[in-house]
């Protein structure tokens, strides 16, 4: 939609997503499809719809939802049966479900619009030395967009944040967002470029090549972010590779992220199918081994966060 973007979610009093009290806004579209994503719901650049079967009521509701749905998507049984991928996401459904099991994914805003919705939240974010931050989906995905909003945040003095991927045109970055960022959040997640194909849908080069030019090009803080999935990406090999790399462009601290595997609630209410299994938080063991691959790599000093 000309002039406005697709966000999924607006989080305020957010206290991970950079310093301070922070409000963090995820925008739909992601270039990548890990395995693993913490937000699937942000991967598809386009509207779409959640069903949580778990607070279904039918048949007792009597299925308004599907009589007023004229695509076809919703199919009568108990629960209902949600096609997904057939919404046209007319919103005829959302008002009528009493259980609100229906819900949109997605809503266009203008800059003008977010900035009045990050903005009520100002006064904290003055005395805390927090601001907004920008999540995803990738946000660079918007591009021109995030440059508009992030320059009337600065407008606005409000300290910004972003969390990108690094799949993105340095020349687009370059010009729209990095001038009206404080901080970047920048994901590193495999050093082997046929495993971030395999695993992520996309080769790591690009963003490699990012990082490298930000570290070296330019004065706003880059910070790294690992996220530690079992096998994946928490391996000695991958870990050991991430660090070296860090270390070669002067890096001395970077986050580690330990897999939450909450994902996957949200994954069944979006119809979609999970190619990763590991439905279990990382054990303290498991934690402090990747830990200690980054010590013993290198005098890096991972910190771990938690999401
Ligand atoms: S929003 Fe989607 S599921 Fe709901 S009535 Fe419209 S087409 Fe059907
Ligand atoms: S989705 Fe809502 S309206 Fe449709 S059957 Fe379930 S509870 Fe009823």
């Amino acid at each position: 939609m000309r002039g406005k973007a697709l966000i999924f979610d607006v989080k305020r009093d957010c206290s991970e997503d950079g310093p301070g009290i922070r409000t963090t806004v995820f925008f739909k579209g992601c270039p990548m499809s890990c395995v693993w994503c913490q937000n699937p719901e942000g991967i598809n650049p386009k509207p779409g719809l959640s069903f949580n079967e778990e607070v279904c009521t039918s048949p007792d509701c009597g299925n308004p939802c599907i009589s007023v749905c004229q695509a076809k998507c919703l199919m009568n049984a108990s629960p209902i049966q949600a096609i997904n991928t057939s919404c046209t996401r007319c919103e005829r459904c959302f008002p009528v479900c009493p259980a609100k099991a229906l819900e949109p994914v997605g809503r266009w805003v203008t800059v003008e619009e977010l900035l009045y919705e990050v903005c009520i939240d100002k006064p904290f974010y003055t005395s805390s030395g927090g601001g907004v931050t920008l999540s995803g989906g990738e946000p660079t995905f918007q591009m021109e967009f995030i440059g508009r909003f992030l320059q009337a945040l600065k407008k606005e003095g409000i300290h910004t944040a972003i969390e990108t991927c690094g799949f993105f045109s340095y020349r687009h970055f370059q010009e729209q967002a990095l001038p009206f960022l404080d901080i970047i959040y920048f994901d590193l997640k495999l050093v082997d470029d046929a495993s971030s194909l395999n695993y992520t849908g996309r080769s790591n080069r690009c963003i490699l090549e990012n990082f490298s030019r930000l570290s070296g090009e330019s004065n706003v803080p880059i910070v790294p972010r690992i996220p530690l999935i079992p096998e994946i990406t928490a391996t000695k090999e991958n870990l050991t590779g991430i660090a070296r790399f860090l270390k070669k462009h002067n890096i001395s601290s970077c986050s580690l992220m330990p897999y939450n595997p909450l994902w996957k609630d949200k994954l069944k209410r979006l119809g979609l199918t999970a190619h990763y299994n590991r439905s279990a938080f990382m054990t303290k063991t498991e934690e402090r081994n990747c830990i200690d691959y980054f010590l013993s790599a290198l005098a890096i000093q991972p910190l771990t966060v938690y999401q």
